[in-house]
């Protein structure tokens, strides 16, 4: 068979290859350790590892560990795990703090070239200094103009802790200066002046370099590697590059959201002789992919951390709140912004307490990567979905129904298929002695013998599903009723029931008297089953938890998080548990990895339950859940069979 074609090596990326076609190619996945990474960054992972590996190149994994109060080990622990988990291994796993020294030198070596200087401004001031429809032209302040040695002592000062945060920034000596005469073409000028005005204009009027900030100070300063040694932090812009350059990254590739900040990029870079001015030869270059966008879901930190932890609402500020330094010239965070739809459903009361929606971060109801490697979503299907929806400058922006739709058709012949009862009915055979056991030989996948087989026992005690079952015959219904005979998959004979009784408490049916065999008339449809043999270890006890989206709505995003009005949408079914299920005693083969090839990435079995995935035969496709135990098993839904079944 024919190779697919490799995505790296086509259209956009291919492009982006061929503006820098060095033979080793290094890329990097730079994330800030301060949540847990969600579908979008199994975008980047991809992206970044995946261009490196298709080039023969090698990819790191960058803790961008600048912003001490927000980072936790858990999220360092977490984001490793995920990359592997996806089936890539860095070349090497660094962190942007390991280079706070060699990043100080360099603000002092940016300080002595006069392209530095420490600002005492107010963020007002700073404001007021950027220009606009309130404040009049840019321009800059009284401290632009200080000299290289008085900004040395000063940034020395901030280091040692003359200043509270808020008191003084290190901030770049881009283009705030520049005047818009500067960049007027007059007549009489050259095709040359032309040119080089019109790069002026392009720079000058780029709000990223409006004299940007290097380091600021932190009153919140204790960093998880490096203690309280450091008061003043350096900011994305002043690390991201540099640390490109001094991990040897060839492609830094981002997202959209980042070209702006393209040319601060290559400005900090030419100004230490990182970079050459207006080449790509030396030194890292960066270039911006479209973010994944998945609607019907919710990614913002904030937003997932209010449905697992609950929220007040109208309360005190949360610590996360207050933990957001302001910092004066700050890159805006894409996915938390409000929309500020305002509430009709919930009068906006204050101290209202709303509870949790989900369990925790990995709640399979979320989009996070730890809820969808626990949903039981294989890491391979989620790196062909981002392949799918191609990458380019154009943001993906796509549903939560479109990754259930990929996920189903990879996981139709690759996974073994099972019978599986979610809401079981016992069926008694009258016909046949107690002891009758016929061993049925069950192929995983009827498509592929070289999947293997099991064993399945027929007996004369058998589970059916309780949907498979009417207590009235009907002309629609071609499954089991009194009067009508339906087929087992797997077994040789169909069945046909003779009498049923209730339980009197419930008023549902409980036990179906039936015959099985040769005489049996044929039925129209064939049920799957879970017979009844303790030789078998069968039927496997299990807890079933049918997911559903979380919400009612499919844009969860416009609902009122401010006042608390999205407690309201959330979907009653998003999680339907069935608490008796069975499962045949083909899935202790399926617990033990045999006969499936492994997924790249994950350690099958008891280390990484969610790879226990397999097809219930006329139900859905499950995998077991993290908590399941042999004394307790737990299944969850990974997706349906087809897109609008109902369970
Ligand atoms: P969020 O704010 O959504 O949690 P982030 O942008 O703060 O995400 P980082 O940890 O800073 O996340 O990102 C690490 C890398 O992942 C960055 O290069 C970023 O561009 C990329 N990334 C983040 N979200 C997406 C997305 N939705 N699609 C593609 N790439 C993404
Ligand atoms: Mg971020
Ligand atoms: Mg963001």
């Amino acid at each position: 068979p024919k190779e697919p074609a490799d995505p790296f090596k086509q259209g956009w990326l291919k492009g982006v290859y061929n503006e820098k076609p060095v033979k080793d190619v290094h890329t990097r996945f730079p994330p800030e350790p301060n949540g847990y990474l969600h579908i979008g960054h199994a975008k980047a992972i991809t992206v970044n590892f995946g261009f490196a590996k298709s080039y023969g190149g090698v990819c790191n994994l960058r803790f961008d560990d600048t912003n001490p109060a927000k980072e936790e080990e858990r999220y360092f622990e977490s984001i490793k795990e995920m990359v592997s988990w996806l089936g890539f291994t860095p070349h090497k796993i660094t962190h942007s703090s390991d280079e706070f020294d060699q990043l100080y030198e360099l603000a002092e070596e940016l300080i002595n070239r006069g392209k530095a200087y420490v600002c005492h401004c107010s963020g007002e001031e700073i404001n007021q200094g950027r220009g606009g429809k309130e404040h009049g032209p840019r321009g800059v302040c009284k401290d632009w103009s200080r000299s290289a040695e008085d900004n040395l002592e000063d940034f020395r000062a901030m280091r040692d802790g003359k200043y509270k945060a808020g008191q003084a920034l290190l901030r770049m000596k881009q283009f705030l200066a520049v005047k818009p005469e500067e960049y007027e073409v007059k007549e009489g000028d050259s095709a040359e002046e032309k040119k080089e005005k019109a790069k002026l204009k392009s720079r000058a009027e780029n709000p990223a370099l409006w004299d940007a900030a290097a380091y600021r100070v932190k009153d919140n300063n204790y960093h998880h590697k490096t203690g309280l040694k450091w008061r003043i932090y350096p900011t994305y812009e002043f690390t991201h590059c540099l640390c490109d350059s001094f991990e040897d990254i060839t492609h830094s590739l981002c997202t959209t959201e980042f070209e702006t900040l393209r040319p601060a990029y290559n400005w900090l870079l030419e100004a230490l002789d990182h970079k050459v001015p207006e080449s790509e030869e030396k030194g890292p270059m960066q270039r911006e992919y479209g973010r994944l966008n998945v609607e019907g879901t919710i990614l913002s930190k904030r937003r997932i951390a209010m449905l697992v932890e609950g929220t007040t609402i109208g309360g005190a500020p949360s610590a996360s709140d207050l933990a957001d330094d302001v910092d004066a010239i700050k890159l805006e965070e894409e996915g938390d912004a409000e929309p500020g739809v305002p509430s009709t459903a919930v009068p906006s009361g204050s101290g209202r307490k709303i509870p949790a929606v989900v369990r925790d971060w990995d709640d399979p109801r979320l989009f996070t990567l730890v809820a969808l490697r626990r949903r039981g979503i294989p890491p391979g299907a989620l790196k062909k979905f981002v392949l799918d929806l191609g990458v380019t400058k154009a943001g993906a922006n796509t549903m939560t129904h479109t990754l259930d739709s990929v996920v189903r058709t990879y996981l139709e012949r690759t996974v073994p298929r099972l019978m599986l009862v979610l809401d079981p009915i016992k069926v008694t055979f009258q016909n046949l002695p107690d002891d009758f056991l016929e061993e049925r030989d069950v192929p995983f996948d009827p498509k592929d013998p070289a999947k293997g087989t099991h064993k399945v026992p027929f007996t004369k005690t058998i589970y059916i599903d309780r949907d498979d079952f009417r207590e009235a015959d009907d002309a629609d219904f071609f499954r089991l009723t009194p009067g009508q005979s339906v087929g087992l998959l797997n077994a040789q004979y169909p069945i046909r029931a003779v009498s049923f009784s209730k339980d009197p408490a419930t008023g549902k049916v409980s036990e179906i008297q039936a015959e099985y065999g040769e005489h049996v008339p044929a039925g129209k449809a064939r049920i799957h089953w879970v017979g009844e043999s303790a030789a078998h270890k069968s039927p496997v006890k299990a807890e079933a938890r049918i997911f559903n989206s979380l919400f009612k709505t499919t844009k969860p995003n416009e609902l009122d998080w401010k006042n608390g009005g999205y407690y309201d949408n959330v979907n009653p079914e998003s999680e339907v548990v069935y608490h008796n299920a069975m499962v045949e005693c083909g899935f202790h083969h399926v617990q033990q990895g045999a006969p499936w090839p492994k997924e790249e990435g994950e350690a099958h079995g008891t280390v990484d339950k969610s790879s226990v995935r397999f097809q219930g035969l006329r139900t859905a496709f499950f995998a077991e859940d993290k908590e399941s135990t042999p004394e307790k098993v737990i299944l969850n839904r990974i997706v349906s069979l087809r897109e609008d079944a109902g369970k």
